[in-house]
């Protein structure tokens, strides 16, 4: 079911990137896209003008680096750094390499910020709602059982010290997949500025990261999905210097219990998977914050959300609410870089974010 799940994903990412992305160095018929797969989804370089000779260098740089990272931050492997600290919850820290405290500390800016909607101790509950190797549960699964988990969650158990990490109570896990993936394309493009990269995308299963421009000199170009149509998208996003993006939604991942679709993302204050959103885009200025912000706004929704917003003048967000008609939520930065299509202008919605650092009189972010 995994692999059919990420084998339809990613032929939908790679058409519709392939068909937002013009190639970029045609004219020479060199190849200007390497794609692969990297921390169980799809991972792709795309590169322009001087930068085409130096694409298979780039990718397998990408490559190395997400392999390891994987090697590290992967629940899926039982020998990482986070399958130990989990398999050592309670009983002692593990040394960890610099990656993974790296990530593990950047983690706690968006715990703080989303009030604890974002947060990677998630794990017992996203696996009791059968994800990340969890059984899916049939329609008995009840309220006290929901309950009992949530004493098993909280980022303030997280103990890191030195080079060693330790989850100070018996039963907790680490859930590293709202934020590892664009940590690991941070990584990559830091990696990618250090051997003078000019012109290139990278993008591992959705979290994007772009430098420079595409062809002709163009912001990279990347579509938005249409939650309710896989097949089409509802516009799209201009990136430019250092920007990133990221979504998550209700439609790649999720189980069926009795007749309900859960999706793979649990709201933290009541155990249960986030129900009334269907995707939420974040444009930030790196990839683990899009990566992060996108799953900590999918819990927090568009009010609360757009108060955290505002507090975060570098981040801009689209939402999409799960119900009829169709209704797409976007705060005044994000649509300065979006361009609806044409049949979807009149579903667009601007939310009222302001900045109370910029503007004194200003009380905080709230929806139309
Ligand atoms: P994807 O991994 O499909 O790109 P996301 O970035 O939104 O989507 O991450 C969803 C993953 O994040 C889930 O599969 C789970 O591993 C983890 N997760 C679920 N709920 C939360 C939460 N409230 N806080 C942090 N991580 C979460
Ligand atoms: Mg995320």
């Amino acid at each position: 079911m995994e692999m059919k799940h990420f084998a339809s994903q990613i032929i939908r990412e790679i058409v519709i990137i392939s068909l937002i992305c013009a190639p970029g160095c045609s004219r020479r018929k060199e190849p200007v896209k390497e794609t692969w797969l990297a921390m169980g989804t799809f991972a792709a370089i795309t590169v322009a003008d001087q930068d085409c000779e130096y694409l298979d260098k780039y990718a397998s740089t990408a490559r190395d680096l997400m392999r390891e990272l994987e090697n590290s931050l992967s629940v899926f492997k039982p020998d990482s750094e986070v399958s130990r600290i989990n398999q050592s919850a309670g009983q002692c820290p593990v040394p960890v390499s610099d990656y993974t405290r790296e990530v593990l500390e950047l983690t706690r800016k968006y715990v703080e910020i989303s009030g604890g909607c974002f947060d990677p101790t998630i794990a017992p509950l996203v696996q009791l709602w059968g994800f990340n190797g969890g059984t899916v549960p049939d329609e008995s699964l009840d309220e006290t059982s929901v309950r009992s988990l949530l004493r098993c969650i909280g980022y303030g158990h997280l103990v890191l010290s030195g080079d060693s990490a330790y989850l100070d109570t018996p039963d907790m896990q680490l859930d590293l997949g709202g934020i590892a993936k664009g940590y690991a394309v941070d990584v990559c493009y830091r990696k990618l500025m250090e051997m003078k990269a000019e012109n290139v995308m990278i993008n591992l299963g959705g979290n994007i990261r772009c430098h420079g421009m595409s062809r002709g000199n163009k912001p990279w170009k990347v579509g938005v999905r249409n939650p309710f149509d896989p097949h089409s998208i509802i516009g799209t996003i201009s990136l430019t210097e250092g920007m990133a993006v990221a979504t998550s939604g209700n439609y790649e991942r999720f189980v069926t219990i009795g007749n309900k679709r859960y999706a793979h993302i649990i709201d933290p204050r009541t155990g249960y998977p986030v129900r009334d959103m269907a995707g939420v885009t974040v444009i930030s200025t790196s990839a683990v914050e899009a990566d992060a912000m996108s799953t900590a706004l999918f819990v927090l929704s568009i009010e609360e959300g757009g108060k955290v917003l505002s507090l975060m003048p570098q981040c801009h967000a689209l939402f999409i609410p799960d119900k009829q008609p169709l209704r797409i939520w976007v705060t005044h930065g994000f649509a300065q870089h979006f361009t609806p299509e044409p049949n979807l202008a009149n579903h667009i919605f601007e939310l009222t974010t302001c900045y109370p650092n910029q503007d004194p009189h200003c009380a905080g972010g709230q929806p139309q």
